[in-house]
């Protein structure tokens, strides 16, 4: 229910190099990094899957693209858009830094 917490398992995937998008109602996620990915992980993504969404959906999305920055993002067929890991990573830090400056 916590949208920290949300934001908290972003930032661990983002860490871990999994980038997650949404399709329709459906969350994708795959490794950037060839790593595999947690089981641990995936149980919690199944488990925040509607406030992923809620996030992921929110945002005017081009498709195709970072729906934050705009890149180019290569895409599997059917997802309809990203945040890259820079965004991702500089969302959360933004998130992180309410108040306190740099
Ligand atoms: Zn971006």
């Amino acid at each position: 229910m916590s949208a920290t917490q949300t934001h908290d398992l972003l930032r661990e995937l983002s860490r871990a190099g999994v980038v997650v998008t949404a399709a329709g109602d459906r969350l994708h996620y795959r490794s950037e990094t060839g790593q595999p990915i947690p089981a641990a992980l995936i149980a919690r993504l199944r488990d925040h899957k509607a406030e992923l969404l809620a996030i992921l959906a929110g945002k005017c999305p081009q498709r195709g693209h970072c729906w934050t920055c705009g890149v180019r993002l290569p895409l599997e067929p059917g997802l309809l858009y990203a945040q890259c890991a820079e965004c991702a990573v500089a969302a959360l830090g933004r998130l992180r830094g309410r108040g306190g400056g740099a």
